[in-house]
């Protein structure tokens, strides 16, 4: 079994590096990342220049490490179509630095990635951590190697496409695990002119649109405190929930406690 590792906070991302060595325990791992920071790239591949490879010395021994100069959906194409001859099981993008909730899962180059995967037939699971300062990663590194165990096992179907975010909290304060809903209209782009001294120039600013209270929905939920799984076969496939049931979000909660 092997389970390709990507993200878009880049190549040496501590959340890449805690990832691959908690994924270790459930399967070989290789990882193949872009060589720098590739956040809100979204989807976006490239086809009109070369892409460059290479070969790079893993943080964690004994893990085939490539890094891309291109996008994470690039870095997971190139993966399975040349760097990994022997074939995949699973796509695993993050622990990313930042949620990745609601309307933004398509700007996301946490979850573009794990969508390449999908799309190829594999699981694919992508994991955000809702802080920069990111002072929680094992928990979620812990929870994607729980739910990788359940997918290789077939406990869980393959058809899978999760979207994961984990509060930024102690596992003592975390008070649950919830399927939810992706969250609308709750951020819009605007734009912010300056002037340098001999140009204009325009940054994008991401402003919030009110408090979202909907209880089903990925940001209420985390905001209360829980981890939230979003099943994006079943959100944006319009694919029946595969699985993802309380249950299961219970049972894994416990075993995260446990472990
Ligand atoms: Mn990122």
């Amino acid at each position: 079994m092997r389970i390709l590792v990507t993200n878009d906070d880049g190549i040496f991302a501590p959340g890449l590096w805690i990832l691959a060595k908690e994924l270790k325990s459930v399967a070989r791992v290789v990882v193949v990342a872009p060589d720098r920071e590739q956040s809100a790239t979204g989807t976006a591949i490239t086809l009109r220049q070369p892409l460059r490879v290479q070969r790079v010395t893993p943080v964690v021994p004994d893990v085939d490490t490539y890094s891309v100069e291109g996008t994470p959906s690039d870095s997971v194409i190139l993966a399975l179509g040349k760097l990994t001859e022997n074939g995949v099981d699973m796509v695993i993008s993050g622990i990313n630095r930042g949620s990745n909730l609601g309307d933004d899962v398509l700007l996301s180059g946490t979850v573009g990635a794990a969508l390449q995967g999908y799309l190829r037939g594999l699981p694919a699971i992508a994991i955000s951590i809702a802080s920069a300062d990111s002072h929680h990663l094992d928990n979620a590194a812990k929870l994607a190697a729980l739910l990788a165990k359940k997918i290789l096992a077939g406990t869980l179907p393959a058809d899978l496409f999760l979207n994961v975010n984990l509060p930024d909290l102690p596992l003592a304060k975390i008070k649950g695990i919830k399927i939810t809903q992706l969250a609308h209209k709750t951020h819009i782009d605007t734009v912010e002119e300056g002037h340098d001294g001999r140009r204009e120039y325009y940054w994008l600013v991401r402003q919030k649109l009110g408090t979202n209270t909907d209880k089903d929905t990925d940001i209420w939920t985390l905001e209360q405190g829980n981890i939230s799984i979003t099943a994006l076969h079943n959100t944006l496939f319009q694919k029946p929930p595969l699985g993802i049931t309380d249950s299961l979000c219970s049972d894994l909660f416990q075993k995260l406690k446990q472990s």
